[in-house]
């Protein structure tokens, strides 16, 4: 009972936040930064946050995050961070030789009003940042928002730093993938190729915090989208930015400076999801949908009829970032689950109205919650009074889990406990079946655990 004080009684807070269902606006910063090749990404506050932004990113990847600080001291949360920063920008590029280094904020170094345009700007006018080289940044408070927004943030900043427009159209869609797995990327990119799609996909983490194991060392992966193929993104016909939160803004921002136009779609997790990325990036990329495709979505509808008795009316918790709740909760209804505690801790407002619109038929009593306080002491107690068959979320779930005596999906940021989630995409009509196979042994696993010897199948 290692939550024995949640009690069941829920009462109504207005200034506090326990377990809370996010973690820090520059962690996502600092993930979306790696998603460029030759980045160095480089935190603009104290050594400790930078710290817990490395090791965060390394614990849920298994691979060394490397990054810059410009190590806070008193006097510059006093006097303010610019000579730390115009001191590191020199170290970095003469050390490292980074193609470009990544400067996100923190709490610290926004509280004090440091200005990063400012500074970077007059980083190029003191001949701090060697030609050719680039320096993006973006502002990350981490008392708003949460790693999602920083993540959006940083798309934006790559954005506005490094695309072009020439004028001369290029025949290529860009994807901004949203916050996902390194393996989703490959995904993505694999399923536009089967396609025929020419992409430019950004930022991608991709053989960047998933590198083999080969010997050698390399500080700057050989992954990541290049400079001149984010640049050539101000070109492109159209982007597609999965994921509202993480990827709209930097599409909008795309549009307004390059002129091309964007679409919004939720992050392609699941049966219909998919349908309508696959559809889009077709439509955008002008080519047809070869047979392969009919194939692929179809073993996955052969694997939801075949388990349909494991997953029909089986209630479930879920937690984590709104781009990938959305799409998630809709693959629950298209598997007869039934969607029945959702928790966010990013705020916005569009989230808890996009959820009920999609339960409204199937799932009407939902509990959604998102924000400051949709926390997992919430969720906690949601289960405690409604109870629930699984719960699906990143690893502060288990906890929940074992006090509950529940079946667990790990799913979301971050994943502490258990590996896999570099590896195996879920996105996709694959990655649909990744996740199915994932609910469907934690289910079976309680179903053979629980069962009495004459109940005890062989064949399930
Ligand atoms: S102080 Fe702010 S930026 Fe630093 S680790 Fe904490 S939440 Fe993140």
């Amino acid at each position: 009972m290692l939550l024995r004080h949640t009690p069941k009684e829920i009462k109504e807070r207005n200034a506090l936040t326990i377990n809370p269902a996010k973690t820090c606006q520059p962690i996502g910063a600092m993930y979306a930064a790696l998603g460029v090749h030759g980045c160095l990404p480089h935190s603009h506050g104290s050594q400790g946050c930078c710290s817990y932004h490395r090791s965060t990113l390394t614990r849920h990847y298994k691979d060394p995050i490397m990054a810059g600080t410009s190590s806070f001291t008193e006097g510059s949360s006093v006097f303010g961070g610019q000579s730390n920063l115009l001191q590191a920008l020199a170290n970095m590029f003469t050390i490292y030789d980074p193609d470009l280094v990544a400067i996100h904020s923190t709490c610290l170094s926004e509280t004090i009003g440091d200005d990063l345009t400012q500074i970077v700007q007059k980083a190029f006018d003191d001949g701090k940042i060697p030609a050719g080289k680039k320096v993006i940044y973006c502002n990350t408070p981490s008392y708003i928002g949460s790693h999602i927004t920083g993540f959006a943030n940083m798309c934006t900043g790559i954005v506005r730093g490094l695309a072009e427009h020439t004028g001369v159209a290029r025949d290529q869609v860009n994807i901004l993938p949203g916050w996902v797995e390194p393996s989703d990327m490959r995904e993505i990119k694999r399923i536009a190729r089967d396609l025929g799609a020419n992409i430019v996909l950004f930022p991608d983490t991709s053989d960047v915090v998933d590198t083999p194991q080969t010997g050698e060392y390399k500080m700057y992966p050989d992954g990541g989208a290049t400079v001149a193929e984010i640049a050539s993104a101000g070109d492109s016909i159209k982007t597609l930015a999965c994921g509202p939160w993480a990827s709209e803004d930097a599409a909008k921002l795309l549009d307004a400076n390059c002129k091309v136009p964007y679409e919004v779609l939720d992050i392609p997790l699941g049966l219909s999801a998919t349908d309508r990325f696959i559809e889009a990036l077709a439509n955008a990329a002008k080519v047809s949908v070869p047979p392969s495709f009919v194939a692929e979505r179809g073993r996955l509808v052969d694997v939801i009829a075949d388990m349909s008795q494991y997953l029909h009316g089986k209630r479930v918790a879920l937690f984590g970032d709104p781009d990938q709740l959305m799409p998630l909760t809709e693959f629950l209804l298209d598997l007869d689950m039934v969607p029945t505690h959702i928790v966010s801790g990013t705020p916005g407002k569009r989230f808890s109205a996009r959820i009920r619109e999609l339960c409204k038929e199937k799932a009407p009593n939902v509990n959604v919650r998102n924000g400051e306080r949709a926390d997992l002491f919430l969720l906690h107690q949601w289960i405690k009074n409604e109870p629930v068959d699984l719960i699906i979320g990143n690893t502060y779930g288990k906890y929940i889990a074992r006090d509950e005596d529940l079946p667990f999906v790990r799913f979301g940021f971050p994943i502490l406990d258990r590996i896999g989630h570099s590896y195996f995409p879920t996105v996709g009509y694959t990655g649909g079946i990744r996740l199915l196979e994932k609910m469907l042994g934690v289910l079976m696993d309680k179903i053979d655990r629980d069962a009495s010897e004459p109940k005890f199948e062989l064949v399930m």
